[in-house]
C-alpha cells in the first residue's frame, strides 16, 4: 500500500472543514498518507503550518522518546537509538509503518546496532573525499567540474549516507557556512578548466531562498561556469520546501539541472508528485540517484516501480549506486552480482529512460565506475555477436 490510504469519512469532513476556512489549495483536497498522520498526531495543527517547510525542520524526530510516539520500536532499535542521533521531519515520519520492522522508510532512518560494528573495508572517508579537498567545501576529483558541498545540514539523517562523516543534523544551520564560501567561491573564479559546478552537502535546499540566491547569484557571474547542478534529497523528505517562491526563483539560473536522492516506490506521494511538478515546470531537469540497499530496495519489481514512477513525475533515473563502504554499512551493501542483475531485468524490459546507470564509486577516490551487464558474447575484427534482453543471439557485420 502507498499513499493512496483510504482515508476514513471523519477525516474527509474534517479536511473538507478545514479547506473551506483556508486558502484554496486544490492538491490538498486529496488525503494523503501524511495527511491522515497529521489528524491522528497532531491534531491542532493546521495545515498551514504543516506545509510549512521551516515547521517541518524545526519539529524534526529527534530522540528515542519521540520516535516512540509515532512508531513502536524494536529491541535491537531501541538499543541503537540509545546510541546514536536520528532525524526525521514529521513529513518523512509519516511514510513510516508505525510496526512493520522491515518497512523500506523506517530501515532507511531508523538505526540498528550493526551500525556500530565496523567491517573490514570499511572507512569514514571510503572516497577520501578529504584528500580531494582543494578548498574549503570544495572536493575536485573531475579535471572539469567539482562537487561543493554548500552545509552540514540536512534535513533527514539518512543511515547509509556516504557523507556521514560530515552531516550533522542536530543543529540548525550556522552563519559560519555561508562566510567559509567566499574562499570556495575564490578556488571556482581562479580554476577557468571548471565548467560545472554541483552543489551538495548536506542538503542545500535546506537553505533559505534569499541565501540559495546569493550563492546562485555568485556562481552566474563566473564566466567559465556553463552548468549549475543541485544535488537534494529535500523533495523526497520535505517536499513542502519545494515553493512556488522557490521555483520561480531558481528559474532565472539556467541551466540549472538537479539531482534528486529516492529511495523506495513507496516515497513517491501526491505531494512528491507535486514538488517534482513546480520543479519540472520551471523547466529543471531532474535526475535521480538511488543507493541500492540490501532488504530495502535490492529487487528489480522495486526498484523498477521506482523509476518508471519518477519517470511519470517527469525524473530521469541518473545513477544506481553500489552503497558506499562507509563504517557500519556491512548490513545495507547488497552484492555486486544483485545490482547488475538488477539492470539486466530493467534494460528492454522498460523503458530505457527509467534505466540507471550502475556505479561504483570507487573506494579510495576514482570516481564513478558503471558496472552493468555483458550484452557482448564474442567480439572480433569482423563484428560482434551479441546477447538481447530477452537472451536471444544476434550478429552485427562490420
Ligand atoms: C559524483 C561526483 C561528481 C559528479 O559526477 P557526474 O558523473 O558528472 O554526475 C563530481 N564530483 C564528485 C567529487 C563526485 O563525487
Amino acid at each position: 500500500m502507498d499513499s493512496a490510504t483510504v482515508c476514513s469519512n471523519q477525516t474527509i469532513s474534517k479536511i473538507k472543514k478545514e479547506n473551506s476556512q483556508e486558502e484554496p489549495d486544490p492538491s490538498s483536497r486529496r488525503c494523503s498518507r501524511a495527511e491522515k498522520f497529521r489528524f491522528e498526531n497532531y491534531p491542532g495543527l493546521n495545515q498551514k503550518d504543516w506545509n510549512d517547510w521551516r515547521w517541518q525542520i524545526k519539529n524534526r524526530i529527534h530522540s528515542l522518546e519521540d520516535v516512540q510516539k509515532f512508531i513502536y520500536l524494536y529491541p535491537d532499535e531501541v538499543e541503537a537509538l540509545k546510541k546514536s542521533a536520528v532525524s526525521i521531519t514529521p513529513y518523512y515520519t509519516s511514510l513510516i509503518d508505525p510496526i512493520d520492522y522491515f518497512d523500506p522508510i523506517r530501515r532507511a532512518v531508523i538505526p540498528l546496532p550493526q551500525e556500530f560494528v565496523h567491517s573490514t573495508g570499511e572507512s569514514e572517508d571510503p572516497l577520501n573525499e578529504e584528500s580531494y579537498c582543494v578548498a574549503p567545501n570544495i572536493i575536485h576529483r573531475y579535471p572539469d567540474r567539482v562537487l561543493f558541498l554548500v552545509t552540514n545540514f540536512c534535513s533527514v539523517k539518512c543511515r547509509y549516507c556516504t557523507r556521514s562523516r560530515l552531516v550533522d543534523c542536530s543543529k540548525e544551520k550556522t552563519v559560519s557556512d555561508v562566510t567559509s564560501w567566499s574562499i570556495s567561491l575564490d578556488y571556482i573564479r581562479d580554476h577557468k578548466e571548471i565548467r560545472d559546478v554541483l552543489l551538495s552537502g548536506g542538503d542545500p535546499l535546506t537553505f533559505n531562498d534569499t541565501v540559495i540566491e546569493w550563492l546562485l547569484t555568485e556562481l552566474k557571474k563566473i564566466s567559465h561556469i556553463e552548468m549549475i547542478r543541485i544535488g537534494t534529497k529535500v523533495p523526497a523528505v520535505l517536499p513542502q520546501r519545494i515553493t512556488s517562491r522557490l521555483t520561480n526563483m531558481l528559474h532565472k539560473f539556467h541551466p540549472l539541472w538537479m539531482s534528486l536522492h529516492f529511495t523506495h516506490p513507496r516515497e513517491l506521494t501526491p505531494e512528491v508528485s507535486e514538488a517534482c511538478e513546480r520543479l519540472a515546470d520551471a523547466g529543471i531537469p531532474l535526475g535521480s540517484q538511488t543507493v541500492l540497499l540490501k532488504g530495502i530496495n535490492d529487487h528489480v519489481e522495486v526498484l523498477k516501480l521506482l523509476f518508471q514512477g519518477l519517470l511519470k513525475m517527469r525524473v530521469r533515473p541518473y545513477y544506481l549506486y553500489s552503497m558506499d563502504p562507509i563504517i557500519g554499512s556491512s548490513h545495507f551493501r547488497a552484492p555486486i552480482e544483485s545490482g547488475i542483475e538488477i539492470i539486466r531485468g530493467l534494460r528492454g524490459h522498460t523503458t530505457g529512460y527509467a534505466v540507471p546507470t550502475y556505479v561504483i564509486d570507487a573506494p579510495g577516490g576514482g570516481g564513478k565506475i558503471p558496472i552493468g551487464p555483458d550484452y557482448v558474447v564474442e567480439r572480433n575484427d569482423k563484428g560482434v555477436i551479441m546477447k538481447n534482453y530477452q537472451g536471444n543471439i544476434y550478429k552485427y557485420i562490420c
